[in-house]
């Protein structure tokens, strides 16, 4: 059931990642246009070197966030000091040689919406500060220099304080919006959920079995489900307590779910200590390998420090007239018939 909440977030770390390949990538192709362009001011003591660093570096952050996503946010930290270092002995070269401020503060401007993308509001607030500090710090280290100059100069931190504070907002709005989303979607997953097993309730298992009975007719593809009961459950109660059956039930969901694990099946409970399995897009054949599956998974070692065992019914979708309450009608009957023929069995 966790595969619903982590896809938003995991949306978001690919938009991250595909901002960074394509700021990178469009950096080196922005350096080796201006070296084409420009022939002239290629040689080492002009502006290439730093920008050729800072595309090496990009193209080296590009390669450890596609190695390791989930370590983005260092790497990202890492990169943005590395190109504040690259912007401090930048502005020198640009104050001294008279150039125009604009190529520099055209991509700090990409930067700021960049890095609070990465980092989120908090970090990329301080970020953007330690940017601007950066540069005045240098500018005034540098002084004193032309009217002319200094208007770019003003013009370049006030509009980068702008873009800072509106980026700012934005990123705390939709921050704001997506931890109400986070809770209204751990809300409806508590309530599709059951409590005690952590597998869905009776309600939304029913839903997922209506689900995908329409899939199947829809598309004419196999399903079935599985129906188990534990064997004697009641003795439990009454030999160890009912707290020791709670326990019962809750490691043989967890048996269940991780048996059924790959296979793209759902487990729910149906109700006391019956639970279903669907089975989306398998046919009897695999079902019944898979039941085999449970029934081992449950017997072969102790649960919760005594030997269960369950018995398992077996059913699949016969065609286009088939119903929800039919398939499960004949999986109920399957199991009593395991139970029939001495329970800790398959049908
Ligand atoms: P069989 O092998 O025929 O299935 O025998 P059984 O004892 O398992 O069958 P029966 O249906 O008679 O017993 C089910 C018991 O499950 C009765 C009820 O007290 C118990 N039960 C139902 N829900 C819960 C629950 O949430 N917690 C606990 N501890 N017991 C429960
Ligand atoms: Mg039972
Ligand atoms: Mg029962």
């Amino acid at each position: 059931m966790e595969r619903r909440t982590d896809s938003l977030q995991q949306r978001l770390l690919k938009s991250q990642q595909y901002v960074i390949y394509a700021a990178s990538l469009t950096y080196v192709l922005f350096v080796l246009l201006v070296s084409l362009v420009n022939p002239a001011s290629s040689g080492p003591q002009t502006f290439l070197l730093p920008r050729f660093g800072l595309a090496l570096l990009l193209i080296l952050t590009s390669l450890a966030v596609w190695a390791m996503p989930q370590s983005m946010r260092w790497i990202y930290l890492t990169a943005y000091l590395g190109c504040l270092l690259a912007v401090m002995t930048e502005i020198p070269r640009v104050l001294g040689a008279d150039q125009s401020v604009l190529q520099l503060f055209l991509w700090q401007s990409v930067s700021v919406l960049i890095s609070f993308l990465i980092l989120g509001s908090r970090w990329g607030l301080g970020a953007n500060v330690l940017t601007l500090l950066t540069i005045l710090g240098s500018l005034m280290l540098r002084g004193p220099f032309s009217m002319a100059q200094l208007a770019d100069w003003l013009t370049v931190c006030l509009t980068l304080t702008i873009t800072t504070y509106v980026s700012y907002l934005v990123v705390t709005f939709i921050e704001g919006n997506l931890l109400t989303h986070e809770q209204d979607q751990g809300k409806l997953l508590a309530a599709r959920q059951d409590a005690l097993t952590m597998v869905y309730g009776r309600g939304a298992i029913e839903e997922e079995l209506e689900r995908a009975m329409s899939y199947s007719r829809q598309h004419n593809t196999p399903m079935s489900v599985i129906v188990t009961d534990i064997d004697h459950f009641k003795s439990v109660n009454d030999l160890y307590g009912h707290a020791t059956g709670d326990d019962v039930l809750r490691a043989v969901a967890k048996r269940l779910r991780r048996a059924v694990g790959s296979s793209g099946g759902m487990v729910g409970r149906w109700g006391g200590e019956e639970f279903i399995v669907l089975l989306p897009g398998l046919a009897k054949p695999e079902a019944l390998v898979i039941a085999e599956r449970l029934r081992r998974e449950i017997s072969g070692q102790p649960l919760a420090d005594l030997d269960i065992t369950a018995s398992f019914g077996v059913a699949s979708y016969r065609g286009a007239y088939d119903t929800a309450d039919q398939l499960f009608g004949r999986a109920d009957q399957a199991m009593y018939e395991a139970k029939n023929l001495g329970r800790n069995a398959v049908r």
